[in-house]
């Protein structure tokens, strides 16, 4: 069962919290995540939120089945509206999209005055999140892409302050953005896979629109499709 041996996935957004750090993880569904840090002895209290009953009920029985009670509070509700009069030096927003975690941070960027970390992992679209950070005063700290059972996950860890300390001058911002600063520079073998497949994808809705009726929009969409083109296959061929 996940809760005892975590998934790569979970184990590396885990290992992004700091020792001794009081976590909020919301959409915890199962709450894996938690039960982990708390057993572990990494984190001493943490904060499950859901939007949904169903999720929180199977968080609620595996935090009581850990014996976690008087650790752990198990609350319903939306995005980070949970952390009102809470505290938490970490939030976490994993196994969600990227639109959905950045949409969640924006309407509950009231609750992240005393934040000092966020680890998000996006299953898609990782791009909206890093937009949102950079416009909202949140510095990469790291980031990390991997593969597991047939998916690429990627996480981002982030920390009040300079976005831009680690985007550089001479790349696009957006291509930093959809690409990740830190990702694309060390270029590992699941990122590699992951951009390789997109560039193929690019390549056949590019021959596509090339036989497209609509010949305007098809002339608007080939652009932005030969610019993420060129984008890959620089950072691919680099
Ligand atoms: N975080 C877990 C993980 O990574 O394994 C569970 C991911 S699960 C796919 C997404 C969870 O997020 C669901 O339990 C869902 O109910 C919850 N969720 C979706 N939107 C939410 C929101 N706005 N606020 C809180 N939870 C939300």
């Amino acid at each position: 069962m996940e809760r005892d041996t975590l998934s790569l996935r979970l184990k590396t957004v885990a290992d992004y919290v700091r020792q001794g750090d009081i976590v909020a993880d919301i959409g915890t569904d199962h709450g894996y995540l938690a039960v982990y840090l708390l057993t572990a002895g990494i984190s001493p209290k943490a904060v499950l939120g859901d939007v949904n009953e169903g999720p929180l009920k199977a968080a609620a029985e595996n935090i009581q089945a850990y014996q976690l009670a008087e650790q752990a509070e198990v609350l319903l509700g939306n995005g980070l509206d949970v952390l009102t009069e809470r505290k938490a030096d970490t939030v976490i927003i994993a196994g969600m999209g990227g639109p959905l975690i950045s949409s969640i941070l924006e309407s509950g960027k009231s609750q992240l005055k005393n934040v000092t970390r966020l680890i998000l992992q996006p299953n898609i679209a990782a791009d909206h999140i890093r937009v949102w950070l950079m416009a909202n005063g949140w510095k990469i700290i790291d980031e990390t892409i991997f593969a597991e059972d047939g998916h690429i996950y990627e996480v981002i860890a982030a920390e009040p302050g300079d976005p831009y300390e680690v985007y550089s001058v001479e790349i696009p911002v957006m291509k930093q953005h959809w690409l990740g600063p830190v990702l694309m520079q060390t270029k590992n073998f699941a990122f590699r896979l992951k951009w390789e497949r997109e560039l193929e994808q690019l390549e056949q809705i590019q021959s596509q629109l090339n036989r497209a009726a609509n010949r305007e929009k098809a002339a608007e969409k080939s652009e932005e499709v030969t610019r993420k083109m060129t984008w890959l296959k620089e950072v691919l061929n680099e």
